[in-house]
């Protein structure tokens, strides 16, 4: 068994994520960060955000915009992402154990998780008044 070196730092960048809803990329946590870790490089917030992400501790999301978000609830939950402002949004649904129960049949193997994202715009966002080209 690997022993991990106790890590101030990882320690922090799991403090910084917890509670927060948001999903933040490394670089937003980077950026919190840095005021009290003014040393901190953004090299080592990834790099602890991926081995937080492998020891099951955190969860990774990748949104489909091309950069890993962050999330501390590891409890299998889905996720909304607002194709204008690109806001990372939980969604309360209940687990959809029927469309795994499906894709077992199609598969006629094992399936044992599932991951879904739902895409359209957010609340605020479908309030706006659309943009008038300038
Ligand atoms: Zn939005
Ligand atoms: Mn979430």
């Amino acid at each position: 068994m690997k022993i991990l070196k106790y890590s101030r730092q990882r320690e922090s960048i799991k403090e910084c994520l917890a509670g927060r809803t948001d999903h933040p990329t490394a670089d937003i946590i980077y950026t919190e960060l840095r005021e009290a870790f003014p040393n901190i490089s953004l090299g080592t917030v990834y790099r602890n955000l991926n081995l937080l992400s492998d020891l099951g501790e955190i969860q990774k999301l990748a949104c489909g915009d091309g950069k890993d978000h962050f999330d501390w609830n590891t409890t299998p939950h889905y996720h909304f992402i607002c194709r204008h402002c690109g806001a990372v949004i939980d969604l309360p649904l209940m687990p959809l154990e029927e469309l795994q129960r499906q894709a077992e049949i199609a598969l006629g193997g094992s399936v044992d998780s599932h991951t879904i994202y739902f895409y359209g715009f957010c609340a605020p966002c479908s309030k706006k008044p659309a943009q008038e080209p300038s």
